[in-house]
């Protein structure tokens, strides 16, 4: 009986080896460089790539504070209230993340990065008088959220969901891969990643850069999470002694400083964005905070000290705690795709 089960299971196992294969598609969109993996039957891999590509695109426009056909430009520019819904889940989303950070997090800050020119060519270091008068109109509380809307209450009041729609939009292009038919996958936006189900029957590795080089400072052992990073090195200047980068406090209406690089590691691809700029923001203390919240990071300040959660050291396979670390490595039977 027994020997019939195991003849069973490896013939399951090499139709499995033969029908499934790993796809990958790299296209430019969202302005970076985002690459999709999927893992399945090759007609399913190849149809899953194309709607999450697809699903990315819609996002990319639907959430741009830019595009003057989005609704977030319109709520922007215009007195009437946000009704696109899913927008406003997003929004919903992103105070709460403003509330567990104390502010630190908080899509209001439009006003400021465009203050600051991020959202131009030439970034310069405002007088304080304008931060101050910018400032007040700054903060969640000039959002109001009634029957499924958002109002402004202050009309001088702008969002930018650019510290979050990154990450919802990996949670998105996920959910259609599963849609077509793949239950393994991998995207990677930029060096923001989900990852889902098994490749080769192991967990997916995702390499975490070094802020400072071309080196890494962790590879992650991953399943059906994702991992995103802020960096201070993303977009930049210098003036005088201090390097200015485009996460904004909004408690001061100055750029954070202090910190090189955030990772935070999520079952929900948005709050772990969220998450990677408040921390920016909020530097080593937010470890804790967030690992109260289910999100496990790592914070490298800009002097390459390193702070990181027992959780995100758990999954780092090159840290000596880790639980697959390299010597004591779990090594798992090769199934499904190649590679
Ligand atoms: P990136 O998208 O460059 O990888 P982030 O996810 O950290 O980096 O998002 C940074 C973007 O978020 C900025 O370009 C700006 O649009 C917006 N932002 C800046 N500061 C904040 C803040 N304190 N809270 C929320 N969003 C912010
Ligand atoms: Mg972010």
């Amino acid at each position: 009986m027994r020997s019939v089960v195991w003849t069973l299971g490896l013939v399951l196992l090499l139709a499995n080896c033969r029908s499934n294969v790993l796809e990958r598609r790299t296209v430019l969109l969202m302005d970076t460089y985002v690459t999709v993996q999927a893992c399945g039957p090759r007609a399913a891999a190849k149809q899953a790539i194309q709607a999450a590509l697809k699903r990315l695109e819609e996002i990319d426009q639907r959430f741009s504070a830019h595009d003057s056909l989005s609704p977030v430009y319109r709520f922007n520019c215009e007195e009437r209230p946000l009704e696109d819904s899913e927008v406003v889940a997003l929004v919903q989303a992103a105070v709460e993340v403003s509330e567990a950070t104390g502010g630190a997090f908080d899509v209001t800050v439009e006003p400021l990065v465009r203050l600051w020119g991020f959202y131009g060519e030439h970034p310069a270091v405002p007088g304080q008088s304008v931060i101050d008068s910018v400032m007040k109109h700054v903060g969640s509380r000039n959002l109001v959220f009634e029957n499924g809307r958002v109002r402004k209450l202050d009309p001088n009041a702008r969002i930018d969901l650019g510290g979050i729609a990154k990450g919802y939009a990996l949670a998105q292009a996920a959910q259609a891969m599963r849609h077509a038919g793949v239950d393994s996958g991998l995207i990677d936006a930029g060096g923001d990643v989900y990852a889902f189900g098994r490749r080769a029957g192991r967990a997916w590795r995702v390499g975490v850069r070094s802020p400072r080089g071309d080196s890494m400072v962790g590879v992650l052992e991953v399943r059906n999470l994702a991992v995103v990073t802020s960096g201070d090195y993303e977009r930049f200047f210098v003036s005088g002694e201090s390097r200015y980068c485009h996460i904004i406090d909004p408690r001061t209406g100055w750029p954070a400083q202090g910190v090189a690089s955030v990772t935070a590691v999520a079952r929900d691809p948005a709050l772990a964005d969220a998450w990677a700029t408040a921390g920016f923001v909020l530097g080593p203390d937010v470890v804790e905070l967030a690992a109260r919240h289910g999100v496990e990071m790592l914070v490298l300040t800009d002097r390459m000290e390193r702070f990181a959660s027992s959780g995100f050291d758990r999954l780092d396979v090159r840290h000596p705690e880790s639980d697959t670390g390299p010597r004591g490595a779990r090594r798992t039977r090769k199934t499904g795709c190649p590679g």
